[in-house]
């Protein structure tokens, strides 16, 4: 059996105990359900939890009408494609992943008025890498100056996965140049203040870094139930 509970207990002492060390306020724990059933939210909403991250549109809808009445913020934390935006706009409070201009247009038109802006974290592709999704550094700018024009989102800050199986010092470089890519930005933006980094395993290097939302699975609800 897995103890949500205590594992939540231990993530937040984790998360303090880097923040004190660190002298910085505590991030957001964000932690992503994928996989898990409702009722796996139920236990972690219930020992202090309320953001809530989804990578699986369809997964993630039926979650959310089964906790309809729970004060969750869902943020969508996977791959986004044109047929989704609709879906995401009406049920999402946050999304972390966005990276195109077209989705963005999409998502400003399809946000109903009475749920307030959509926010929004530019996904960065910080490392480089091939086939993976998110903006090459240099084209952030771009996608901040436009996503700033559109009424219906709010432009929050960056998100950034570091290469996987990465060790200890370039993860932490990766965490870096995130962090000062969203200082250039404020210059220009100064309402973006998001740093979405860091997840099981390595949130405490992400808040060594200023990561101001960690996203954790593993570590909150154990190893993730395999998709067919
Ligand atoms: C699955 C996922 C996480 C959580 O990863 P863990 O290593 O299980 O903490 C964080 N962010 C994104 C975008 C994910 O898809």
């Amino acid at each position: 059996m897995i103890d949500i509970q205590h594992n939540i207990n231990a993530t937040h002492q984790r998360i303090k105990q880097a923040s004190v060390q660190q002298g910085v306020e505590p991030p957001i724990l964000l932690a992503i359900s994928k996989t898990r059933p409702a009722s796996d939210i139920v236990v972690a909403f219930e020992a202090g939890v309320r953001h809530f991250g989804e990578n699986y549109l369809q997964e993630a809808l039926e979650k959310i009408a089964a906790l309809e009445g729970y004060p969750i913020e869902w943020h969508f934390t996977g791959p986004i494609q044109s047929n989704k935006t609709r879906a995401v706009a009406e049920n999402f409070s946050w999304i972390h992943t966005l990276d195109r201009n077209k989705i963005a247009r999409r998502l400003n038109e399809q946000r109903p008025e009475k749920l307030g802006k959509l926010k929004v974290c530019l996904q960065v592709n910080v490392d480089r890498e091939e086939s993976k999704s998110g903006l090459l550094p240099e084209r952030v700018a771009e996608l901040a100056e436009e996503v700033s024009l559109l009424p219906n989102l709010e432009l929050k800050g960056l998100m950034a996965i570091p290469q996987a199986g990465a060790k200890d010092a370039p993860r932490k470089k990766s965490f870096q140049t995130l962090a000062r890519m969203l200082a250039e930005l404020k210059k220009i933006h100064p309402q973006m203040d998001v740093l979405s980094m860091g997840m099981s395993g390595d949130l405490e290097l992400a808040i060594a870094e200023g990561a101001t939302i960690v996203r954790v699975g593993t570590a909150v609800f154990g190893q993730r139930i395999k998709k067919p």
